[in-house]
């Protein structure tokens, strides 16, 4: 893949610059790639005891162990390593520290009602996770070896996922750079690691539908920058126009692009919309992936169900630019559906208001209930497929380790 690799320092860091960041995705250079045979396991003396399945909370305990692999500049991807759960040790000057060398991934190991592992199009994830590194100059892996690894550690970890549905393993991939060096250029040396987090189902007691404040004093993405990456660097700026939107008494804030005002992402979710349009079609529409819009997963999937589903129901399914005023029009009309956030950790999240510039946009929810009929329906669609009640590609069976 990327020639700088081979090249001493000076040549590389020009030769990136003037290629512009072109993000190849394969690995194949001459140095070696990320090869799962070479993994070696280290189990844990101390196994931890499990918390009561009830107890849960998102992303505050983890299991017994974590995967890592090594990367240099100079001997490629080294040899992978299942070790007990432990902290890192990074020199003061390591450049993820202070230059944001970081990317991450969010997926989910479930447990079917035959008791086998399934991970959720782990492709898709492992596909995006290169196109992260390849942005901020870390190095790229194969895909496969890194879902085969994967697979080695949630068998591991089995006794992490509660059997019950709705509960999983939150998976956590990281990629950061290492080098110890406060010069910015190309990190020389990176880590790889996976962590894993139980948790039980984002709805505890039923859908609970969210209100919104669309925020237009600070952006979140923008064209040619990296909202459509999932880079640490893009998540710390977003913290404190969620808290100015809590404070006000709302659950999340809507991300609004530009003088137009156009709907782009509800926190850390993508945002979908169902009104009649005005041609009187109804239309299911969510924001196009022009460079703004982080490519979820579970967007992708939502979109792929509806343009199976949905047409013979009468929907038009449409990725394209849409704005916050013909939100509010289609709601004074009494044309607006439905809207909703989609995302691995919640899979739907049903929005009932939107508030802008002080005026609330009532979204409708179905009677009595706290959804609408079709979050109801992808929740159920995406949950069935994820925990294997109907067969599906998208599912992805975790082989049982020898
Ligand atoms: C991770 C993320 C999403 C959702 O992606 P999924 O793959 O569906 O989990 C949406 N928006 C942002 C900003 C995200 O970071």
């Amino acid at each position: 893949m990327l020639a700088r690799r081979l090249r001493p320092a000076a040549a590389r860091w020009t030769s990136q610059w003037s290629r512009g960041y072109s993000s190849q995705l394969s690995s194949s250079s001459g140095t070696p790639d990320l090869d799962a045979s070479k993994l070696t396991i280290e189990t844990t003396a101390t196994p931890k005891p499990l918390l009561d399945p009830k107890e849960l909370i998102f992303g505050r305990t983890f299991s017994d162990h974590m995967l890592s692999v090594e990367w240099t500049a100079q001997d490629g991807w080294l040899a992978p390593r299942i070790t007990p759960y432990q902290n890192l040790s990074l020199d003061p000057s390591t450049c993820v520290l202070h230059y944001a060398f970081t990317c991450f991934e969010g997926m989910k190991a479930y447990k079917d009602a035959d008791s086998r592992i399934r991970l959720f199009r782990p492709d898709r994830n492992m596909h995006r996770l290169n196109r992260s590194a390849a942005r901020i100059a870390l190095p790229t892996f194969s895909s496969d070896a890194f879902i085969s690894l994967i697979s080695r550690f949630v068998n591991l970890e089995q006794r992490f996922i509660p059997s019950q549905k709705g509960y999983s393993l939150y998976l956590r991939p990281t990629l950061i750079g290492t080098q110890k060096t406060l010069g910015v250029g190309p990190p020389g040396s990176a880590l790889l690691f996976v962590i894993a987090s139980p948790v039980g189902p984002y709805y505890p007691t039923g859908f609970k539908a969210v209100t919104l404040e669309a925020t237009e004093h600070a952006v979140r993405a923008w064209p040619g920058g990296v909202g459509d990456r999932k880079l640490g660097a893009n998540y710390a700026p977003c913290i404190v126009p969620q808290i100015d939107a809590s404070r006000r008494g709302f659950q999340q804030n809507l991300w609004l692009f530009g003088e137009e005002g156009y709907v782009t992402e509800v926190g850390t979710m993508n945002m979908f919309v169902a009104w009649v349009n005005e041609d009187g079609v109804k239309e299911l529409i969510t924001a196009p992936l022009d460079g703004t819009i982080l490519e979820g997963v579970t967007r992708e999937s939502v979109l792929a169900l509806a343009r199976e589903r949905l047409p013979a129901e009468g929907w038009k399914i449409s990725e394209r630019k849409y704005t916050i005023a013909e939100v509010k029009k289609a709601a004074e009309e009494g044309r607006l559906l439905e809207g909703f956030g989609t995302g691995t950790a919640a899979v739907v999240s049903p929005v009932k208001g939107i508030t802008w510039r002080g005026q609330n946009i009532e979204v409708p929810l179905s009677p009595g209930k706290e959804t609408g009929p079709l979050a109801q329906k992808f929740w159920d669609w995406m949950c069935e497929i994820q925990y294997g009640e109907t067969k599906h590609d998208w599912s992805y069976v975790v082989p049982e380790s020898k």
